[in-house]
């Protein structure tokens, strides 16, 4: 079945003698022993979380996921799951709140090397003897940087190592990190999947079921960072529109990216559908989209951004992202004094309004 199908059907797993067309929440977290479901305890399975899993592993072509109560914990399994003393190349543009795990709780336990993964003769002089995990995020926040996923798995299959790749921006409507050669991929299913901005969530897909994954789903329900049975059924139920609402975005953010690029206010504008992006060429070879995130830099400084912020009327000044609403923020501001983000850039989220209205207001903030 195609996308579309699978998104609204495979999520949603009716076993009520009563027919309901939609699945139940069931809140109950403990179940009778020897139950025809095989559930027995929430924390370590649930109907709302096995309908979430199932409906991630098969829009992800994976062959089992597991659902988490954030992305963050989803990512941080990732990196506990690796034996101590492993070495990790990640990005030197990715998501903050991951590369604060991997300094912050993994600092004296993992070794890692941000480098501009984009550039494959960077990455190539970072591996090490010990290198274990190869992390990708593409597109990647704020900078929308385009790694090419097809190349980093050659490496890591050379390296005996594990490719993940950060699906968020992207999303498997527009990628599919596992077809690209990634054993697996993150989501924080807080952005698109949730689609809303009401629920936080986080998800890894496994290309395969081998110990590393094994190992992962252990940590899932020995750590117990697991969603609750309403977060579940609230991304089952946004998942059903995931496609629809992605080709907006798409389309949204293609039409704001060609009008910022146009505006004498505007200094750079990072979106990968535009042809002068440095990862264009690369994103079309593993996108059938671009996505609706886009960043762009406002001529002067950091007030300069923050003026045009603060003119805003349609666009929220928020963190975070994949919503139906329009969100902007001053990354540099959010990501604290030793970002390298710049400090006139403006991160958008485009949402589903109307883009006549997203213009209007986009024009009149920039004056
Ligand atoms: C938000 C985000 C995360 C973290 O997810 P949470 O649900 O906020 O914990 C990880 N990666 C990317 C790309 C994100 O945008």
């Amino acid at each position: 079945m195609k996308f579309e199908t699978i998104a609204i059907h495979r999520g949603n797993q009716i076993t009520d003698k009563n027919k309901p067309v939609v699945q139940p929440i069931t809140l109950s977290t403990t179940f009778e022993h020897g139950n025809e479901g095989g559930v027995l305890y929430t924390r370590a399975n649930n109907p709302n979380r096995r309908a979430l899993e199932e409906v991630l592993a098969a829009l992800e072509k994976g062959s089992d996921a597991a659902a988490f109560s954030s992305g963050n914990a989803a990512g941080t399994v990732v990196f506990q799951a690796l034996e101590p003393g492993s070495h990790i190349i990640a990005p030197d543009d990715m998501y903050h709140g991951l590369h604060s795990s991997m300094v912050n709780l993994f600092g004296g336990i993992l070794e890692v090397s941000f480098v501009d993964m984009s550039n494959l003769e960077e990455v190539k002089n970072a591996i090490r003897p010990n290198t274990g995990l190869f992390w990708v995020e593409t597109p990647s926040n704020p900078l929308l940087k385009i790694t090419d996923i097809r190349k980093i798995s050659d490496l890591a299959k050379a390296q005996g190592a594990v490719l993940a790749c950060d699906n968020t921006f992207a999303t498997p409507v527009f990628q599919n990190p596992i077809e690209l050669g990634a054993d697996i991929v993150m989501h924080s299913s807080t952005k698109y999947f949730g689609g809303h901005s009401d629920v936080l969530g986080g998800a890894l897909v496994t290309k395969q079921t081998n110990p590393f994954w094994e190992k992962i789903k252990m940590i899932q329900q020995v750590g117990g960072a697991v969603p609750s049975p309403f977060d579940c059924y609230l991304l089952c139920r946004s998942i059903r529109t995931l496609a629809y609402r992605m080709r907006g975005h798409a389309q949204h953010a293609m039409i704001l990216a060609d009008f910022l690029s146009h505006h004498p206010k505007v200094e750079k504008v990072y979106f990968p559908g535009l042809k002068d992006h440095p990862g264009h060429e690369v994103a079309a070879s593993q996108m059938t989209g671009f996505g609706g995130m886009l960043s762009f830099t406002v001529k002067g400084g950091a007030a300069e951004a923050d003026a045009v912020v603060s003119k805003m009327r349609l666009f929220a000044n928020a963190t975070s992202l994949g919503g139906v609403e329009s969100l902007v923020e001053r990354r540099a501001a959010v990501e604290g004094p030793t970002t390298k983000t710049p400090q006139n850039l403006l991160r958008v989220s485009v949402g589903l309004e109307h883009t006549d209205d997203l213009l209007e207001d986009l024009d009149q903030a920039l004056g």
